[in-house]
Protein backbone atom coordinates (compact mmCIF):
# COMPACT_ATOMS: atom_id res chain seq x y z
CA UNK A 1 0.00 0.00 0.00
CA UNK A 2 1.38 3.16 -1.33
CA UNK A 3 1.43 6.39 1.46
CA UNK A 4 0.52 9.13 -0.12
CA UNK A 5 1.72 12.73 1.89
CA UNK A 6 -0.10 15.66 1.85
CA UNK A 7 1.52 18.85 3.46
CA UNK A 8 -0.08 22.31 4.03
CA UNK A 9 1.68 25.52 3.00
CA UNK A 10 0.42 28.09 5.29
CA UNK A 11 -3.40 28.57 6.65
CA UNK A 12 -4.85 28.51 2.57
CA UNK A 13 -2.71 25.83 0.80
CA UNK A 14 -2.99 22.57 0.77
CA UNK A 15 -0.77 20.09 -0.97
CA UNK A 16 -0.33 16.60 -2.42
CA UNK A 17 3.17 15.76 -2.89
CA UNK A 18 4.26 14.20 -6.36
CA UNK A 19 4.38 10.09 -6.71
CA UNK A 20 7.01 9.10 -9.36
CA UNK A 21 5.74 5.82 -10.06
CA UNK A 22 3.38 7.03 -12.39
CA UNK A 23 4.29 10.42 -12.85
CA UNK A 24 1.77 12.00 -10.53
CA UNK A 25 2.66 15.95 -10.12
CA UNK A 26 1.65 18.04 -7.31
CA UNK A 27 -1.80 19.01 -6.62
CA UNK A 28 -2.80 22.14 -4.76
CA UNK A 29 -5.88 23.63 -3.18
CA UNK A 30 -5.45 27.15 -2.55
CA UNK A 31 -8.64 28.63 -0.57
CA UNK A 32 -9.74 31.52 0.59
CA UNK A 33 -13.04 33.52 1.96
CA UNK A 34 -15.44 32.80 -0.65
CA UNK A 35 -13.74 30.01 -2.92
CA UNK A 36 -11.32 27.11 -3.57
CA UNK A 37 -8.94 26.87 -6.63
CA UNK A 38 -7.31 23.87 -7.63
CA UNK A 39 -3.79 23.46 -9.54
CA UNK A 40 -3.95 20.49 -12.11
CA UNK A 41 -6.26 17.47 -11.84
CA UNK A 42 -4.53 14.71 -11.38
CA UNK A 43 -2.98 12.00 -13.83
CA UNK A 44 -6.55 9.88 -13.49
CA UNK A 45 -9.42 9.78 -11.57
CA UNK A 46 -7.61 7.50 -9.30
CA UNK A 47 -5.12 10.27 -8.52
CA UNK A 48 -7.95 13.10 -8.11
CA UNK A 49 -9.86 11.38 -5.68
CA UNK A 50 -7.21 10.87 -3.37
CA UNK A 51 -6.89 14.17 -3.50
CA UNK A 52 -10.68 15.27 -3.13
CA UNK A 53 -10.97 12.63 -0.34
CA UNK A 54 -8.08 14.22 2.22
CA UNK A 55 -10.31 18.29 0.97
CA UNK A 56 -13.08 16.29 2.21
CA UNK A 57 -11.47 14.53 5.02
CA UNK A 58 -9.64 18.38 6.12
CA UNK A 59 -13.15 20.26 5.73
CA UNK A 60 -11.45 22.28 2.90
CA UNK A 61 -14.08 23.60 0.69
CA UNK A 62 -14.34 21.52 -2.78
CA UNK A 63 -12.65 23.87 -5.97
CA UNK A 64 -14.58 25.99 -7.24
CA UNK A 65 -12.10 26.64 -10.03
CA UNK A 66 -9.37 24.63 -11.89
CA UNK A 67 -5.74 25.89 -13.50
CA UNK A 68 -4.13 23.66 -15.73
CA UNK A 69 -0.35 24.71 -15.68
CA UNK A 70 -0.09 22.97 -19.19
CA UNK A 71 -1.98 20.36 -21.14
CA UNK A 72 0.45 16.78 -20.60
CA UNK A 73 -1.11 14.19 -19.45
CA UNK A 74 0.23 13.78 -15.97
CA UNK A 75 -1.83 17.36 -15.18
CA UNK A 76 -4.64 16.82 -17.14
CA UNK A 77 -6.06 13.66 -17.43
CA UNK A 78 -7.77 13.77 -13.76
CA UNK A 79 -10.24 16.86 -15.29
CA UNK A 80 -13.06 14.70 -15.38
CA UNK A 81 -13.05 13.67 -11.42
CA UNK A 82 -14.42 17.55 -10.88
CA UNK A 83 -17.16 19.21 -11.09
CA UNK A 84 -15.55 22.73 -11.73
CA UNK A 85 -15.21 25.02 -14.65
CA UNK A 86 -11.27 24.32 -16.10
CA UNK A 87 -9.32 27.57 -16.79
CA UNK A 88 -6.17 26.82 -19.10
CA UNK A 89 -4.15 28.92 -21.60
CA UNK A 90 -5.21 28.70 -24.83
CA UNK A 91 -2.70 26.52 -26.15
CA UNK A 92 -3.18 24.40 -23.52
CA UNK A 93 -7.20 24.30 -24.45
CA UNK A 94 -6.03 23.67 -28.59
CA UNK A 95 -3.53 20.58 -27.07
CA UNK A 96 -6.20 18.84 -24.92
CA UNK A 97 -9.60 19.79 -27.72
CA UNK A 98 -7.25 17.52 -29.91
CA UNK A 99 -6.37 14.64 -27.43
CA UNK A 100 -10.21 14.53 -26.33
CA UNK A 101 -10.74 13.11 -29.61
CA UNK A 102 -8.41 10.45 -29.36
CA UNK A 103 -8.33 6.79 -28.68
CA UNK A 104 -5.96 5.72 -25.83
CA UNK A 105 -5.32 2.23 -27.19
CA UNK A 106 -2.09 0.43 -27.79
CA UNK A 107 -2.29 1.50 -31.38
CA UNK A 108 -3.73 5.40 -30.47
CA UNK A 109 -0.49 5.50 -28.09
CA UNK A 110 2.06 4.37 -30.55
CA UNK A 111 0.56 7.15 -33.39
CA UNK A 112 0.83 9.80 -30.37
CA UNK A 113 4.25 8.40 -30.36
CA UNK A 114 5.50 8.88 -34.23
CA UNK A 115 4.19 12.58 -34.49
CA UNK A 116 6.25 13.36 -31.24
CA UNK A 117 3.21 14.70 -29.64
CA UNK A 118 4.28 12.52 -26.49
CA UNK A 119 6.95 10.07 -25.49
CA UNK A 120 7.55 6.28 -25.14
CA UNK A 121 8.14 7.43 -21.21
CA UNK A 122 4.42 8.83 -20.88
CA UNK A 123 3.14 6.23 -22.64
CA UNK A 124 4.46 3.33 -19.95
CA UNK A 125 3.43 5.86 -17.13
CA UNK A 126 -0.15 5.74 -18.72
CA UNK A 127 -0.06 1.87 -19.04
CA UNK A 128 0.90 1.81 -15.06
CA UNK A 129 -1.86 4.26 -13.95
CA UNK A 130 -4.45 3.42 -15.69
CA UNK A 131 -3.73 -0.78 -16.17
CA UNK A 132 -5.72 -3.01 -18.40
CA UNK A 133 -8.79 -0.96 -18.56
CA UNK A 134 -7.42 2.13 -19.74
CA UNK A 135 -10.56 4.46 -18.84
CA UNK A 136 -8.96 7.54 -20.21
CA UNK A 137 -11.14 10.35 -20.37
CA UNK A 138 -9.51 13.73 -21.56
CA UNK A 139 -11.89 16.95 -21.18
CA UNK A 140 -11.47 19.83 -22.89
CA UNK A 141 -11.02 23.04 -20.34
CA UNK A 142 -13.81 25.66 -20.15
CA UNK A 143 -12.43 28.66 -20.19
CA UNK A 144 -9.30 29.96 -22.53
CA UNK A 145 -6.96 32.92 -21.15
CA UNK A 146 -4.06 34.19 -22.84
CA UNK A 147 -1.58 36.26 -21.29
CA UNK A 148 -2.00 36.87 -16.93
CA UNK A 149 -5.33 35.90 -15.23
CA UNK A 150 -5.96 37.28 -12.24
CA UNK A 151 -8.04 35.21 -9.39
CA UNK A 152 -9.67 36.32 -6.31
CA UNK A 153 -10.74 33.40 -3.89
CA UNK A 154 -11.48 36.11 -1.34
CA UNK A 155 -8.67 37.42 0.44
CA UNK A 156 -6.13 35.74 -1.18
CA UNK A 157 -5.04 36.43 -5.19
CA UNK A 158 -3.89 33.67 -7.19
CA UNK A 159 -1.93 35.11 -10.62
CA UNK A 160 -1.87 32.80 -13.33
CA UNK A 161 1.06 33.77 -15.67
CA UNK A 162 1.43 32.20 -19.19
CA UNK A 163 5.53 31.37 -19.91
CA UNK A 164 6.33 29.09 -22.00
CA UNK A 165 9.79 27.59 -22.53
CA UNK A 166 11.04 24.44 -23.72
CA UNK A 167 9.26 22.30 -21.41
CA UNK A 168 6.31 23.19 -23.01
CA UNK A 169 5.02 25.94 -25.15
CA UNK A 170 1.76 26.19 -23.09
CA UNK A 171 3.16 26.62 -19.61
CA UNK A 172 1.90 28.45 -16.90
CA UNK A 173 2.84 29.86 -13.73
CA UNK A 174 0.60 30.35 -10.80
CA UNK A 175 1.33 32.71 -7.81
CA UNK A 176 -0.14 32.69 -4.59
CA UNK A 177 0.58 36.50 -3.68
CA UNK A 178 -0.54 36.89 -0.10
CA UNK A 179 1.11 33.43 0.86
CA UNK A 180 4.38 34.43 -1.61
CA UNK A 181 3.73 30.78 -3.05
CA UNK A 182 5.03 29.92 -6.48
CA UNK A 183 3.68 27.10 -8.75
CA UNK A 184 6.34 26.42 -11.07
CA UNK A 185 4.20 23.81 -13.08
CA UNK A 186 7.26 21.84 -15.47
CA UNK A 187 8.03 25.20 -16.76
CA UNK A 188 11.81 24.70 -15.76
CA UNK A 189 12.35 21.15 -17.06
CA UNK A 190 13.18 20.10 -20.82
CA UNK A 191 11.45 19.48 -23.62
CA UNK A 192 10.61 15.80 -23.58
CA UNK A 193 8.42 15.16 -26.82
CA UNK A 194 9.32 15.59 -29.97
CA UNK A 195 13.06 15.10 -29.93
CA UNK A 196 15.77 14.52 -27.27
CA UNK A 197 15.44 16.00 -24.03
CA UNK A 198 16.25 19.59 -24.41
CA UNK A 199 16.98 23.15 -23.21
CA UNK A 200 17.71 25.82 -24.87
CA UNK A 201 19.90 28.16 -23.12
CA UNK A 202 18.06 31.37 -24.06
CA UNK A 203 14.80 29.81 -23.34
CA UNK A 204 16.11 28.77 -19.94
CA UNK A 205 17.75 32.03 -19.13
CA UNK A 206 15.06 34.07 -20.14
CA UNK A 207 12.24 31.89 -17.69
CA UNK A 208 14.92 32.23 -14.88
CA UNK A 209 14.22 36.22 -14.58
CA UNK A 210 11.09 35.51 -15.23
CA UNK A 211 10.64 33.35 -12.01
CA UNK A 212 13.04 35.44 -10.16
CA UNK A 213 11.23 38.76 -10.59
CA UNK A 214 8.43 36.98 -7.95
CA UNK A 215 10.56 37.11 -4.94
CA UNK A 216 8.56 34.42 -3.77
CA UNK A 217 9.50 32.41 -0.55
CA UNK A 218 8.28 28.93 -1.51
CA UNK A 219 8.83 27.47 -4.61
CA UNK A 220 7.23 24.52 -5.67
CA UNK A 221 7.71 22.75 -8.87
CA UNK A 222 5.57 19.65 -10.16
CA UNK A 223 7.56 16.96 -9.69
CA UNK A 224 9.56 18.22 -6.62
CA UNK A 225 8.83 19.28 -2.90
CA UNK A 226 8.55 22.66 -1.72
CA UNK A 227 11.91 25.09 -1.57
CA UNK A 228 12.74 27.92 0.32
CA UNK A 229 14.47 30.80 -1.73
CA UNK A 230 17.78 29.41 -0.90
CA UNK A 231 17.26 26.06 -1.58
CA UNK A 232 15.64 27.11 -5.19
CA UNK A 233 18.66 29.13 -5.71
CA UNK A 234 21.03 26.69 -4.68
CA UNK A 235 19.26 23.46 -6.36
CA UNK A 236 19.13 26.04 -9.49
CA UNK A 237 22.36 27.52 -9.72
CA UNK A 238 24.80 24.89 -11.50
CA UNK A 239 21.46 25.20 -14.28
CA UNK A 240 21.91 28.99 -14.64
CA UNK A 241 25.51 28.30 -14.83
CA UNK A 242 25.52 25.76 -17.38
CA UNK A 243 23.43 27.57 -19.56
CA UNK A 244 25.26 30.87 -19.47
CA UNK A 245 28.24 28.88 -20.36
CA UNK A 246 26.77 27.33 -23.17
CA UNK A 247 25.63 30.39 -24.40
CA UNK A 248 29.39 31.30 -25.22
CA UNK A 249 31.20 27.50 -25.62
CA UNK A 250 27.88 26.68 -28.00
CA UNK A 251 28.57 23.29 -29.37
CA UNK A 252 31.80 22.70 -27.51
CA UNK A 253 31.18 19.74 -25.10
CA UNK A 254 33.98 19.70 -23.77
CA UNK A 255 34.72 23.44 -23.10
CA UNK A 256 31.68 23.09 -21.52
CA UNK A 257 32.00 20.05 -19.06
CA UNK A 258 35.50 21.82 -18.57
CA UNK A 259 33.76 25.18 -17.61
CA UNK A 260 31.30 23.66 -15.45
CA UNK A 261 33.86 22.00 -13.46
CA UNK A 262 35.88 24.98 -12.68
CA UNK A 263 32.56 26.89 -11.44
CA UNK A 264 31.57 23.88 -9.61
CA UNK A 265 35.09 23.16 -8.21
CA UNK A 266 34.98 19.59 -8.21
CA UNK A 267 36.96 17.18 -10.35
CA UNK A 268 33.73 15.62 -11.88
CA UNK A 269 30.52 17.16 -12.84
CA UNK A 270 27.77 14.96 -10.78
CA UNK A 271 25.35 12.80 -13.70
CA UNK A 272 22.51 15.01 -13.71
CA UNK A 273 24.58 17.86 -14.57
CA UNK A 274 26.55 15.67 -16.89
CA UNK A 275 23.05 14.86 -18.49
CA UNK A 276 22.24 18.26 -18.11
CA UNK A 277 24.98 19.15 -20.52
CA UNK A 278 23.76 16.61 -22.99
CA UNK A 279 20.09 18.49 -22.98
CA UNK A 280 21.99 22.07 -23.47
CA UNK A 281 23.90 20.46 -26.52
CA UNK A 282 20.59 19.44 -27.88
CA UNK A 283 18.85 22.50 -27.22
CA UNK A 284 21.49 24.42 -29.25
CA UNK A 285 19.23 23.08 -32.34
CA UNK A 286 15.87 24.02 -31.39
CA UNK A 287 14.85 27.45 -30.65
ZN1 LIG B 1 4.96 18.38 -18.22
Amino acid sequence: MMEHTFQALGKHILIMHPEDDTDRPVLAAITGEKRTLLMDSGNSRAHAALFREELDRRGIRMPDLLVLTHWHWDHSFGMSAWEAPVIAHEGTVAMLAELSGREWTDAGMEELIQAGTISEESVEHIRLEYGDSRAVAVNKPDIAFTGTLTIDLGGITCELSHVGGDHSADSCLLYIKEERVLFLGDALGPAVYGGPRRYNSKNFLQLMDQVGSYQAECYVESHGLPMNEQEFRDDLAPWVQLARIVETAGDQREQVIQELKVWLQTEELPGDLLRGVDYFMAGNHYS
